[in-house]
């Protein structure tokens, strides 16, 4: 029978703020100040996580995932960068999710910030496309861009100097990001996980939720570990008899409230495709089968 044991999420044992409970605006460490957008839901926790960073006395900063084109969050940056005594260069985003991009173009248009990210609809006219292992060099200090597609095929994290991670939805703050067909790749997303494993991160700073910064690496082994109980789940459900991606969801998700269904079926799809790409599965449109 294949290994159905749930993985224990480190960060129970943290002293991490409550949900709802993170700070309109905090520094963070010298080269970063993180802004809380004001679009709190279920999907984005307590909203989405702004980050502007920089070399604290360069007078410039980059923002990092704009977030939603809200006038009160633009207040929110334009105080923070304020504190900091800075004026934004540039506006980066991990990905192109309107949560993260939203506001990067009319705030890229009204700093007059070059707009960068992998998606070139997102950078927009004038706007850059970013390639994986690039190194930016902006506001006196040098991000890398780091490829970590699975969430989406355009996903982006940004090494800082420090050797913190800003890692966008990659990694969120509470529990598991999601990845669901057909727009996320499981593959891609265990791939990106130890990318990112291996740079040894000293934080992850996360699109929603609080920084990580007690032991980035156990978050990113728990990462893989969620996703190989939730592979284990499936094969051990289809070895009980459920042979349609309605069925496993029934089975494996029985304790998770109906509504949450759909979401977790297209999700669940994600996970069969890596599965029957090895090998493991045999999905004929909505009906799976082990082989
Ligand atoms: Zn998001």
């Amino acid at each position: 029978m294949p290994h159905v044991r749930a993985p224990s999420d480190p960060r129970v044992t943290w002293d991490l703020p409550a949900p709802g409970a993170l700070p309109r605006t905090a520094v963070l460490e010298p080269l970063v100040t993180r802004v809380l957008a004001p679009n709190p839901s279920g999907m984005t926790l307590d909203g989405t996580n702004t980050y502007l960073v920089g070399e604290p006395g360069s007078g410039q900063a980059v923002l990092v995932d704009p977030g939603p084109d809200d006038p009160a969050h633009l207040a929110a940056v334009e105080e923070a960068l304020a504190a900091r005594d800075a004026r934004c260069v540039a506006v980066l985003v991990t990905h192109h999710h309107g949560d993260h991009a939203e506001a990067a173009q009319p705030w890229g248009a009204r700093f007059g910030a070059q707009v960068a990210a992998a998606d070139a609809a997102v950078a927009g006219p004038g706007g850059r496309v970013l390639e994986p292992g690039e190194r930016l060099r902006l506001a006196g200090t040098v991000l890398g861009v780091v490829p970590t597609p699975g969430h989406t095929p355009d996903h982006l994290a940004f090494r800082l100097e420090s050797g913190a991670v800003l890692v966008g939805d990659h990694v969120l703050g509470r529990g598991t990001s999601v990845v669901t067909h057909p727009e996320g790749d499981v593959v891609a997303y265990l791939e990106s996980l130890r990318r990112v494993h291996d740079l040894g991160p000293s934080a992850l700073y996360c699109g929603h939720g609080p920084e990580l910064t007690e032991d980035p690496g156990a978050v990113l082994d728990y990462y893989l570990a969620h996703r190989a109980f939730r592979e284990g789940q499936l094969l051990a459900a289809l070895v009980r008899g459920a042979g349609t991606v309605d069925a496993l969801v029934a089975d494996v998700y029985a304790e998770v409230p109906r509504a949450l269904w759909p979401a977790a079926a297209q999700s669940t799809r994600a996970t069969l495709a890596k599965l029957a790409a090895e090998g493991h599965v045999v999905v004929d449109g909505d009906r799976v089968a082990l082989p």
